[in-house]
């Protein structure tokens, strides 16, 4: 495992972080804290889950008895992993964590004051117990992620897109929110493959899709619906915020400046939204953005349209 320095902590406020609004324990009154029984208990916690976000909680609700911190981030890219637990706060302590050569992510702890060489020492100590529990949990998302992802552009697959779609409209039904979605197609996308090649064309997918994801709160929401094109969910997002995200969404590609034979490719994409009716099934939701969509395309492309 290596421990880099504090000068090089890792600036998580450009990242997007998902926020799991977890609840800090109460620091047990100040408890005296046997160090060696909180470190076993913690090893054998840490065991009985493959989920990356429970190994977390429950390592953020451990070692806040013995060094009191207010918010704890894991950034893991290979699995495109990114957590948050607690309040952001302005002093940091970062750890990158490695297990025999392998990247196994980088631990952010945050507080308004200053650790003290006492506590990082504590803090880096536990992180040992955090190494295996957390490889086993990497491991098994990136099984997972291989199963639900398109192997292609790395969006979800519409295996992926069928489960977030059921469970997102079910949360919308039974807590009475709205939910949008946005299906994006490649604007003459069959030009580039015949003009540069496919090989060409898939880096290109590729590219779109990076953007896509890199532009999304949580890259969970983008999802490859066939060859060109894909579908966004906008979990609590309703019609007029929704086509906003799309607008952004749209200017974006025109912005990509991908490079192809050494001069940026003009891309445009056209945009089909829809927002989820009372009553309405997610097959009905898709097919409005789809139809909204051949909208757009037959009104020139490089356009959004809402679906009534
Ligand atoms: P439009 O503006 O109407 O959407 O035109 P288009 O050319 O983008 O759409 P069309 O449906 O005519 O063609 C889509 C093309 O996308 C054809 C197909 O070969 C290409 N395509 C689909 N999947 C892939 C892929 O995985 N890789 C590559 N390189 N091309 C793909
Ligand atoms: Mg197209
Ligand atoms: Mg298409």
């Amino acid at each position: 495992m290596s421990f880099p320095t504090r000068t090089n902590a890792i600036d998580f406020d450009s990242a997007k972080l998902q926020r799991l609004g977890f609840v800090p324990p109460l620091n047990a009154a100040n408890e005296p804290v046997d160090v060696e029984e909180l470190r076993r208990q913690l090893g054998l916690q840490l065991q009985t889950s493959l989920e990356a976000e429970k190994i977390l909680g429950l390592f953020f609700r451990s070692v806040q008895r013995l060094v009191p911190f207010s918010a704890l981030q894991f950034k893991h890219k290979k699995t495109d992993l990114r957590l948050e637990l607690g309040t952001r706060a302005r002093h940091r302590a970062s750890y990158d964590m490695s297990l025999q050569g392998e990247h196994m992510g980088e631990v952010l702890f945050q507080r308004d004051e200053r650790f003290t060489d006492d506590e990082l020492s504590q803090l880096e100590s536990f992180l040992a117990c955090l190494l295996h529990p957390m490889r086993n949990a990497l491991m098994y998302r990136a099984a997972m992620l291989s199963a639900l992802r398109d192997p292609l552009t790395g969006a979800g697959n519409r295996v992926a897109m069928d489960q977030t779609l059921a469970r997102e409209a079910e949360i919308a039904r039974r807590e009475k929110r709205p939910l949008s979605v946005l299906m994006l197609d490649i604007d003459h996308f069959k030009g580039i493959n015949d003009t540069y090649g496919h090989a060409t064309g898939d880096q290109v997918l590729r590219a779109v899709a990076n953007d896509l994801k890199a532009r999304m709160r949580n890259i969970d929401q983008v999802f490859r619906f066939g060859g060109e094109e894909f579908l966004i969910v906008l979990s609590n997002t309703g019609r007029e915020p929704a086509a906003l995200v799309g607008e952004r969404l749209r200017y974006a590609a025109l912005q990509l400046n991908y490079p192809v034979e050494g001069n940026p490719l003009a891309l445009t994409v056209s945009i089909g939204c829809s927002t989820l009716l009372p009553g309405e099934s997610t097959d009905s939701l898709i097919c409005r953005a789809d139809a909204a969509l051949y909208v757009a395309k037959r009104q020139g492309r490089n356009r959004l349209e809402v679906a009534c």
